[in-house]
């Protein structure tokens, strides 16, 4: 990290230094209170369309208290639930390693300097130009829950070491369930800890992923356990001894944090406590990216029919809302401007700026009356949004404009 403080490091870090960092005051406010107020004077200083903030502050704040709660698990944040460079370079500055996906996600993490060996390339099921191109760069730790997944990394990376993804409980609390999608069976187990050991290839570990939003934090012990019963499975298949475990992601930041890590906690040391030695990993995505984001959407027309009042503004579900449809966003939306007591409001319709019918941000949501020009503010906007934006009937997610901050 260097010296100086831990946001010194974050304000030097690849990604923020060649950017304006704008520093506000919370005073009395409460931080979103802040955020918004930050987002005035961005809208008064002559900004015509959607942006997003990041408060670099609020991903120091989540880190350090990652440290506090979990203190012998290192993050690797997961890239794809936001790949913003400053929110990519304050992490690495912090610390923390990368989950990669794919080639593209290895480049912009490698682009920051981080070292090949602080990511692990989480895809259980990879391109093989991409697994070529992470043996050039020398990604040597990559996920698999398949047999032709073991087949495929011998051929195109016989260098790399493997880490076995099994499911975790059915999360049918989650938002999204990875586990539809991935993980081995517990059948499958041995079957793919043989077939890595026929191909010469090392098993380094299991990880798992409980499945993404979810507040269930019980589900860290089921898997924890069923991690540590394929470290036995390796061991009796005389398997040189497993060194990692990686808990994934499925973190939220809030209440629910301390409640999971207290779970994990508890869990490592039931069924790891025998093995002091093993490297303990996770894999967050949304307990970093999600409360550090707030979204400004910027009125860009309006109807009014009979006593709805209908606006279109400048980001929807093409957009970075695209979490309303992808990751079930709740969308609360706030003009920015100032409230007075006791306004009136109407029942109200929010368009996105496509053509689509689909592209409906909120209806039936009250709101005091707005004109074109004003501004909606989004909290909470940094999971799942900007990375799986489109570039649908021409409005580029990617020109939607992150201004950097730091709240102090
Ligand atoms: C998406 C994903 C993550 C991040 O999940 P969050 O719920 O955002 O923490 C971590 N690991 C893998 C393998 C993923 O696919």
């Amino acid at each position: 990290m260097g010296g100086g403080s831990p946001m010194q490091a974050v304000l030097v870090a690849p990604g923020v230094k060649d950017r304006k960092v704008l520093a506000f005051n919370r005073h009395a406010l409460k931080e979103k209170d802040a955020v918004a107020a930050l987002m005035r004077s961005i809208a008064g200083s002559g900004v015509r369309s959607a942006f997003h903030v990041l408060d670099l502050a609020r991903v120091l704040d989540l880190h350090a208290r990652w440290h506090r709660e979990l203190p012998d698990v290192r993050p690797y944040y997961a890239v794809k639930c936001n790949p913003e460079p400053a929110m990519l370079g304050a992490l690495a500055a912090l610390g923390a390693g990368f989950d990669c996906a794919s080639r593209r996600e290895i480049e912009a993490v490698l682009a920051l300097g981080v070292e090949p060996g602080s990511i692990v390339y989480a895809n259980p099921c990879k391109p093989e130009a991409h697994i070529e191109y992470a043996a050039q760069v020398g990604v040597n730790l990559t996920t698999y829950d398949s047999e032709e997944e073991v087949a495929k990394v011998k051929r195109c990376h016989p260098g790399c070491e493997l880490v076995l993804r099994i499911k975790g409980p059915v999360n049918g609390d989650a938002k999204v369930d990875l586990g539809v999608k991935y993980g081995a069976l517990a059948d499958e187990v041995v079957p793919l800890l043989r077939a890595a050991q026929r191909a010469g290839l090392a098993v380094a570990g299991v990880s798992f992923h409980v499945g993404s939003g979810g507040s269930r934090t019980d589900v860290y012990r089921e898997a924890i356990k069923a991690s540590r019963a394929a470290f036995d499975a390796a061991e009796a298949l005389g398997m040189p001894p497993m060194r990692v475990l990686d808990i994934g992601g499925g973190f939220v930041a809030g209440a629910t944090f301390h409640e999971a890590a207290a779970v994990i906690k508890e869990a490592l040391a039931q069924h790891f406590g025998d093995l002091p030695c093993i490297e303990v990993i996770g894999e967050p995505g949304r307990y970093f990216a999600e409360t550090a984001f707030t979204l400004a959407a910027r009125v860009i027309g309006k109807r009014t029919r009979g006593e709805v009042q209908e606006y279109w503004i400048d980001d929807g579900v093409y957009g970075s809302l695209n979490c309303i449809l992808m990751d079930d966003y709740v969308p609360r939306p706030r003009p920015l401007a100032a409230g007075r007591p006791g306004e009136k409001t109407y029942a109200s319709t929010v368009f996105g700026p496509t053509c689509d019918s689909l592209d409906t941000v909120i209806t039936g949501y009250q709101l005091p009356e707005m004109s074109v020009g004003e501004w909606l503010v989004f909290h909470d906007m940094g999971a799942y949004t900007t990375g799986s934006g489109s570039n649908f009937n021409g409005f580029y997610t990617s020109d939607i404009k992150t201004f950097l901050a730091y709240c102090s």
